[in-house]
């Protein structure tokens, strides 16, 4: 296939066994991990677990990715469609609240296909970037039950110094406002979220004023009652060290300047972290468990 399910629209050539895209991926899915994960939020997570799908590669490479081990150096297992159908089914089987597709955009194509051999009965939740593109969500319209993207950077200067994505904000905030009319208000089944969109945001050490632009964008587009997870995890993690203003850890002033700003706009729903969330205890063993 030539591929141009994201914004990098590479154009490249994607096969069975190899990818030449900014992705580096075939056109097989590629995972590193599926099994159950707790740290999700609470009304993802649920006391179950989400059933998370950790797809390798990835469309961002953020410099101070925290999941290196497979959004850089592409760490994984190639398996067919039939197989992630199957993994599907297992982690429904299992128990899980939901399926937690982690990184999923590269796939698309992948995961339609596997959705129609086995459509699980639990909620399907988009777990992206949010450098998503409009055509290839549309796509997902009436599949997907909940959006669980992130938005990472507002200012052109800032994506392009950490994931080499001038256009990230642009693309990212057009893909959050398809997310928003596919999925409309939110709804809770038993404290879980059966469908809606929910927003992650984290917090980068020395760029608060793009946080605090990013919290404005998201008031003002997708409104007040939007549910938004603000993350200080933040921990510097492999090319981080080369660029000193985020070579560190979140200063608790600055995670409480944009916690305060949060509500001083009028944002009324939103998901905290303590700081003690910044560890890596809490990221999974990409052994290809699961797989
Ligand atoms: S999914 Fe990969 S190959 Fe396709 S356009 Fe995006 S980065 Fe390029």
């Amino acid at each position: 296939m030539i591929c141009n399910i994201c914004p990098r629209n590479c154009g490249a050539e994607r096969n069975e066994n190899d990818g030449s895209g900014f992705c580096e991926m075939p056109n097989s899915p590629v995972l590193s991990r599926a099994s159950k994960h707790i740290w999700e939020e609470p009304c993802i997570a649920g006391e179950n677990g989400a059933g998370a799908v950790f797809f390798s590669g990835c469309t961002l490479k953020c410099c101070f990715c925290q999941n290196y081990e497979i959004s850089h150096l592409n760490n994984g297992k190639r398996i067919t469609v039939s197989r992630l159908a199957e993994i599907f089914r297992e982690l429904e089987k299992n128990g899980c609240s939901c399926i937690d597709l982690v990184n999923p955009t590269h796939f698309s194509d992948c995961i339609l296909s596997a959705l129609q051999i086995y459509r699980p009965s639990v909620p399907l939740v988009y777990n992206s970037s949010g450098y998503d593109s409009v055509d290839t969500l549309k796509r997902f319209d009436g599949i997907v039950d909940v959006y669980l993207p992130d938005i990472k950077y507002y200012a052109s200067s800032v994506s392009l110094k950490y994931a080499a994505c001038p256009d990230y904000f642009e693309k990212a905030s057009a893909a959050l406002l398809e997310m928003k009319r596919q999925t409309g208000e939110c709804e809770f089944k038993n404290g879980i979220m059966i469908k809606g969109l929910l927003v992650r945001h984290l917090v980068l050490p020395s760029n608060i004023s793009d946080s605090k632009k990013i919290l404005l964008w998201i008031k003002n587009n997708l409104g007040e009652n939007t549910y938004v997870s603000l993350m200080s995890q933040y921990t510097p993690f492999a090319g981080a060290k080369n660029h000193k203003e985020i070579n560190r850890r979140l200063f608790t002033a600055e995670y409480d300047k944009i916690l305060n700003y949060f509500f001083e706009i009028g944002l009324k729903n939103g998901f905290m972290q303590s700081k003690t969330s910044a560890n890596t205890y809490f990221i999974p063993k990409f052994d290809n468990f699961g797989v």
